[in-house]
C-alpha cells in the first residue's frame, strides 16, 4: 500500500473485521457493508485507489495497520484518547452508544446497565463494549471475572447468548439493533457513551488522512452519505 509501483495512483489496502453487521460481514465470502460501501465513496473522491479488503478480528486491526499490513481500517472503531495515543483517526463517520442485548422472553432482564452485576456477560474482545464492562462491573468486582467472557467477534457472543451461556452481551448500539432484527434477541437497556467511529490510519500518514477527510466530507454534503446508510439501515 501507500505506494503506486509507478502506475501513478497511489493504492491503499483497507482493513477491516466481518461479523460487526451491518458496518461488516460476510455474504458468501465476501466483505459488504456500511463501512466497506462508505470507505469505497470516500476514496473515489480522493487520488486513492482501494486495493482489496482484508480481514482480521477486531484486536489486530490496530497492529495490522501499524505493521504495515494495511493502510486503512473501516471497521466501525471509536475515536478515543487511549487509541488516539497510537494511531491516528479521520473525522467522525457514525455516533453510538452501547446497548445490553439479552435474549426474547428472558425472565427479569436488567433493566439498566447497573442491573448486569451478578451476570455472566460477552463481549468482543478489544472493544469499547469490553471496556466499558469490565470498568464499571468487573474491576469494582460487580461481575466476577469467570463471569466475564471476550470472544473474537459479536457474532460468536450473540450465538452464545442465544445458546443460553450468556445473560448478556454488550455491544453498540445500532449493531444491537441489526442483532434484534435476524435473532431471538432483544435491548434491555442502554448505557450513553457518544462514541463516533472514524476511519483509523497510521501517524505517518498525513496526506492520507487529509484526503480521506477531504473526500468524507464530500460524500456527507452530497446525497451519497444517506443513500449508502439508507441501504444498510433499512427498516
Ligand atoms: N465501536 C466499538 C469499538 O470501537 C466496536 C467496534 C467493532 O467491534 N468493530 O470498540
Amino acid at each position: 500500500g501507500l505506494g503506486g509501483g509507478g502506475s501513478g495512483s497511489m493504492t491503499i489496502v483497507p482493513g477491516t473485521a466481518p461479523g460487526f453487521p451491518p458496518f461488516e460481514t460476510k455474504q458468501g465470502g465476501e466483505i459488504v457493508g456500511f463501512d466497506i460501501d462508505l470507505l469505497s465513496a470516500v476514496v473515489s473522491n480522493t487520488d486513492y485507489e482501494l486495493e482489496s479488503w482484508k480481514d482480521f478480528e477486531f484486536s489486530s486491526l490496530t497492529p495490522a495497520l501499524k505493521n504495515d499490513k494495511i493502510d486503512v481500517i473501516a471497521a466501525a472503531m471509536t475515536i478515543n484518547e487511549k487509541r488516539d495515543e497510537s494511531i491516528d483517526f479521520t473525522n467522525p463517520y457514525y455516533s453510538a452508544d452501547q446497548a445490553v442485548l439479552v435474549r426474547k422472553g428472558a425472565s427479569s432482564p436488567p433493566s439498566e446497565f447497573a442491573g448486569l452485576a451478578g451476570r455472566t456477560v460477552g463481549v468482543q474482545e478489544g472493544t469499547t463494549g469490553a471496556s466499558v464492562v469490565e470498568k464499571q462491573l468487573v474491576k469494582p468486582g460487580k461481575i466476577a471475572q469467570s463471569k466475564f467472557n471476550t470472544y473474537g467477534n459479536y457474532v460468536l457472543a450473540v450465538e452464545d447468548l442465544v445458546n443460553r451461556n450468556l445473560d448478556a452481551v454488550v455491544l453498540d448500539t445500532p449493531v444491537a439493533r441489526t442483532f434484534v432484527d435476524r435473532r431471538a434477541v432483544t435491548i434491555a437497556a442502554t448505557y450513553e457513551t457518544g462514541e463516533k467511529y472514524g476511519f483509523g490510519v497510521r501517524t505517518d500518514a498525513d496526506d492520507l488522512t487529509k484526503a480521506l477527510n477531504d473526500g468524507l466530507k464530500q460524500v456527507r454534503n452530497g446525497s451519497k452519505y444517506e443513500e449508502i446508510r439508507d441501504e444498510w439501515f433499512a427498516g
